[in-house]
């Protein structure tokens, strides 16, 4: 019996880029210490009050199937967030409530691509991006942003590209490399994406993850962007609700009824009780984001003061989310065998670039997910081992 060419073909190169993750993972289950830099979760856990909410909530008896497109009140608390931060009007009927910010990517990529339609993407990418393509039928098909420009992409880039392409996902604050795209970056993205009529896929999962000092800019905000932007949210970031999954796709309100009617044939809904405690979570406004991002901006901190005290690693500028990109080409390895080096001689586990696509190859991404002291030495011992590596 042959399984299907969309399920085998998901992840074809056969390596999903996790090795050295594994490797750690192997190592731990062994018995030894290791420091992992490598996944994108925080070191806190979900706030007790998000789990008492949750609690009553399921206590009370919304544990039966809750409303398919999300519950009223969680769509109505996300519209009015993202109307708030964005100043673009949106209502409930924007909104569809999915678990988490993957099934999104997944929906809104089902939402606009027939069977083999060209879907762009930015390397360096997050892991799933792909895969998340194939799943939906498309043909994912990288942009190259460099290292040169921050990894900003290009607008000449991104316009060759566009002819035939149906879509294009961006991601800012970025995974993998922290970057934050400029005001003209997204306006450049928008007049290609109108130009040569794009489906824009905004993922923004960790847009309460800046460092500049510059507001989280959403490209659905900029004009004549509404109506073909698609953006997908998530608590997961936001408020370390990883484990829940719980997130959001928001767009014109015809995509998200058809994305609805998805929904019933896919997940048939998220837990109401998970709902609830979301509702509850976004009802405690900016404070309490501010509160768990704040962890990541400490030790984005410690990261400059480390990096100014030497000169062999690099590093893009670390303008969001929760990870840094450090250019280890000074040591002539490439980020895997950097990355496999270090976790070998010091036990500290990173991300190699190459894991990410091709422009990051001869970077390393660390996640400043672990607690500060931690990760200062961690990270002082990793710059220690590239300069080594240097001489
Ligand atoms: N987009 C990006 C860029 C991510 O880094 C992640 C998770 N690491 C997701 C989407 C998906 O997150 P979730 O499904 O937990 O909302």
């Amino acid at each position: 019996m042959k399984l299907s060419h969309r399920i085998t073909h998901l992840t074809p190169s056969g390596s999903d880029g996790w090795d050295i993750f594994y490797k750690a993972r192997a190592m731990v289950a062994a018995g030894q210490d290791v420091i992992e830099l490598t996944i994108g979760e925080h070191d806190i856990r979900t706030h007790p009050d998000i789990l008492a909410a949750m609690h009553t909530s399921a206590i009370g008896g919304h544990t039966g199937y809750a409303a398919i497109p999300g519950t009223p009140a969680l769509r109505k608390a996300v519209a009015d967030r993202i109307q708030t931060r964005t100043g673009v009007p949106t209502a409930a009927d924007n909104i569809l409530i999915t678990p988490g910010g993957q099934a999104a990517l997944l929906a809104t990529h089902t939402a606009v691509l027939n069977p083999d339609d060209t879907a762009l993407f930015i390397d360096p990418y997050y892991a799933t991006y792909p895969g998340t393509i194939r799943a939906a039928g498309g043909i994912p098909q990288a942009i190259q942003a460099s290292p040169a420009t921050g990894f900003q992409p290009r607008a000449t880039d991104i316009a060759r590209q566009a002819v035939n392409a149906k879509s294009l996902l961006i991601n800012t604050p970025n995974n993998p490399t922290g970057a934050v795209y400029s005001r003209n970056t997204l306006q450049d993205i928008a007049d290609t994406c109108i130009k040569h009529d794009l489906w824009l896929i905004s993922d923004e999962v960790y847009d309460t993850q800046l460092w500049d000092g510059s507001p989280h800019i959403s490209p659905r905000s900029l004009p004549d962007m509404a109506d073909r932007t698609l953006v997908i949210g998530s608590m997961s970031k936001s408020h370390a609700m990883t484990g829940s999954r719980i997130g959001w796709v928001c767009g014109p309100e015809h995509v998200i009824q058809h994305l609805g009617n998805l929904a019933t044939h896919a997940t048939y809904g998220v837990p109401g009780y998970i709902q609830d405690a979301a509702t509850f979570a976004l009802d405690q406004g900016t404070p309490l984001e501010t509160e768990i991002s704040a962890p990541f901006a400490r030790r984005r901190a410690i990261t400059e003061t480390l990096l100014a005290r030497q000169n062999v690693v690099k590093a893009s500028p670390i303008s969001g989310a929760m990870y840094v990109m450090l250019d280890v080409r000074a040591t002539g390895l490439s980020g895997f065998d950097f990355a496999d080096a270090l976790l070998n001689t010091h036990h500290i586990a990173t991300m190699p670039g190459e894991s990410f696509g091709t422009s990051a190859a001869g970077h390393i991404r660390v996640a400043m997910t672990i607690k500060d002291a931690t990760y200062e030495t961690a990270l002082q011992t990793l710059l220690d081992f590239a300069t080594i590596k240097a001489a």
